[in-house]
């Protein structure tokens, strides 16, 4: 592709709305462009680059024996209704009416289909195990879009669905997957670590995503440094501080004058702030419910909306709290009755906590549980926090920022069981397919690489998902013999199956340079008069800042084979 003919422009200045690298760079490198909230079109240039990594995922999940098909982005709401998910996927739903008034959803994901599918096809375990995956456009109405590609409401993703008789073989795919996966990503160039995940809406049992570490990442990354142990931060465990335990002792009402925070109580009354039980309020789907807080921890939202089984979890208002008969500041477990109660498990027996009085001005001293209050549901609804100990082998914790790339589950039986997918077993008895679900999302990795792969002049493209393998640029195009000899080398190349693109426009050499480190292509080959001289060319690799003079005789060859 010639430079002088390409569609798209590249811009100088960085565009004010884009806040992380990848965004500015694509935006600025005239490969993506947006056409509304989180919805992009890719132009030629960042089209390549995604048909490559489309290709080479292509090619991993057919190594595995996967087999790819294509699925509809319009599901019937029907569909949904089997599994009933719907529910718990909100208004990230994007849904449409028909002229028949019938409902239908935009696919966010598709084990709802995959589900139907497998109803028909597989009859008896001689039909399994199978593998099967599309490279398809999901919509999810996300409240938030960011980062250009990172986090958008149009997306191509890669998902793989897998389908076994019984949960060893599950366990055996899911390996094999976790193998492709991690090919994946090496082929991209970009290291990522596999952490613990939260399976959210999906459901089902054992969930793991793949994370590149970036300052720039949305998620939160729990992990060891002795063990290995990794979790994403909405999943994360922890060894709590221990608290010295006490013998319980009497209840004690006390005056705490116009003091609502933790903070300020054991402050005033001279306690540590893991012997005060912090009082939050929260509304799952509408219900007021009071949670129960060692005031040393804080509640881990996404714990507390699986421990409720709800899908609207926030913080009630203060209106609401008020309703419930509650004094915000000073609100206490001690007699509450009708509210439905949650307590994190740090609240054991004998440490004598201060709590709310639930009347303004006053706290009480050594509430302690089971004695003095009751709870519906106990359990672990804290955030892991760095410097706690860790869950498998006790050593610090600590915490960095990663962008989530891929995230594999096990669904087990959940859809099978809910939408019919059965087959005959060896005995003829018919069991629920045992089924895995495996994303990867295209758009959001490329724009990974980039966070990874860029310096301040640009992109800087591993080989294998660069729009163009090389960067030619003639300098002086206006002389005939620099026009011939990058025109010969531009032909040599293609003819050895180089993608190139042919810088053949006549501005300055700043320019065009400035160009080639933004669009970030691996290898630039420089013809000019001065390189015609001694008949060569220079090469430079974007990765590298120090340039080598070739000969032209044998160069075409010679760079195709550099490029392997
Ligand atoms: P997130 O937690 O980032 O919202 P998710 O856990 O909801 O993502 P999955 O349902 O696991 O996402 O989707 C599989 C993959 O699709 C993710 O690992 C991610 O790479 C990609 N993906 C998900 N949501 C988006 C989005 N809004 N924009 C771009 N890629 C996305
Ligand atoms: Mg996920």
């Amino acid at each position: 592709m010639r430079v002088s003919q390409l569609f798209t422009k590249t811009l100088r200045e960085t565009p004010a709305e884009a806040d992380t690298a990848s965004h500015q760079l694509l935006l600025r490198a005239g490969m993506i462009h947006q056409i509304a909230t989180g919805v992009y079109a890719y132009l030629p240039l960042g089209w390549r680059s995604l048909r490559k990594l489309e290709q080479i995922v292509r090619e991993e999940f057919d190594r595995i024996g996967s087999q790819e098909l294509m699925m509809p982005a319009l599901h019937p709401l029907e569909l949904w209704e089997k599994s009933g998910r719907h529910h718990a996927m909100g208004q990230i739903l994007f849904s449409v009416v028909d002229r028949r008034e019938r409902k239908l959803f935009l696919g966010p994901t598709h084990e709802e289909v995959i589900t139907e599918l497998a109803r028909h096809q597989v009859r008896s375990y001689r039909d399994l195990p199978q593998l099967l995956y599309q490279i398809q456009t999901k919509f999810r109405d996300e409240p938030r879009p960011r980062g250009g590609l990172l986090r958008v409401r149009e997306f191509d993703m890669m998902d793989l669905y897998s389908f076994d008789s019984d949960w060893e073989a599950l366990d055996v795919t899911y390996q094999k997957v976790k193998q492709a996966y991690q090919r994946i990503y090496d082929r991209c160039g970009l290291p990522t670590i596999m952490v613990e995940a939260d399976s959210g809406a999906i459901g089902g049992k054992d969930s793991q995503e793949f994370m590149a570490i970036t300052d720039t990442g949305e998620d939160q990354i729990i992990y060891c440094g002795a063990c290995k142990y990794a979790a994403n931060l909405e999943k994360a465990r922890s060894v709590k501080p221990e608290v010295p335990r006490e013998p319980p002792l009497p209840l004690e009402e006390v005056s705490t004058p116009g003091m609502k925070f933790i903070e300020e109580v054991s402050g005033f009354l001279r306690v540590p702030k893991s012997h005060t039980l912090k009082a939050v309020f929260y509304s799952a789907d509408g219900e007021i419910v009071f949670v129960a807080i060692r005031g040393d921890l804080d509640v881990n939202e996404i714990k507390l909306k699986n421990a409720l089984k709800c899908t609207e979890l926030r913080l009630a208002t203060e209106a609401e709290v008020a309703g419930a008969g509650l004094v915000a500041g000073s609100a206490s477990p001690l007699g509450l009755s009708g509210i439905k109660t949650v307590a994190d498990d740090s609240v054991t027996e004998g440490i004598n906590f201060v709590a709310g009085a639930n009347r303004p001005d006053y706290h009480v001293k050594n509430v302690n549980y089971p004695r003095d209050f009751k709870v519906d549901l106990m359990l672990d609804i804290a955030s892991a926090q760095p410097g706690q100990g860790c869950p498998k082998c006790g050593q610090g914790l600590s915490i960095t920022r990663g962008i989530e790339v891929g995230h594999i589950f096990k669904l087990g039986t959940l859809f099978s069981e809910k939408m019919g997918a059965f087959f005959l077993d060896q005995n003829g008895e018919q069991k629920p397919i045992v089924m895995g679900s495996y994303g990867v999302g295209i758009g959001r990795l490329l724009a990974t690489v980039i966070e990874r792969n860029h310096d301040d002049k640009g992109i800087i493209w591993p080989v294998s998902l660069a729009p163009y393998q090389v960067y030619l640029c003639g300098l002086g195009m206006d002389k005939p013999e620099v026009v011939a000899a990058s025109d010969q080398l531009y032909a040599d190349l293609q003819v050895r199956g180089v993608e190139v693109l042919f810088d053949d426009r006549t501005e300055s050499a700043g320019v065009r340079f400035n160009d080639a480190d933004l669009l970030g292509m691996p290898l630039r080959v420089v013809v000019s008069q001065r390189t015609l001289k001694t008949q060569s060319a220079e090469l430079k690799w974007r990765s590298q800042s120090e340039s080598q003079t070739l000969p032209l005789e044998g160069l075409a060859e010679k760079i195709a084979g550099m490029l392997k």
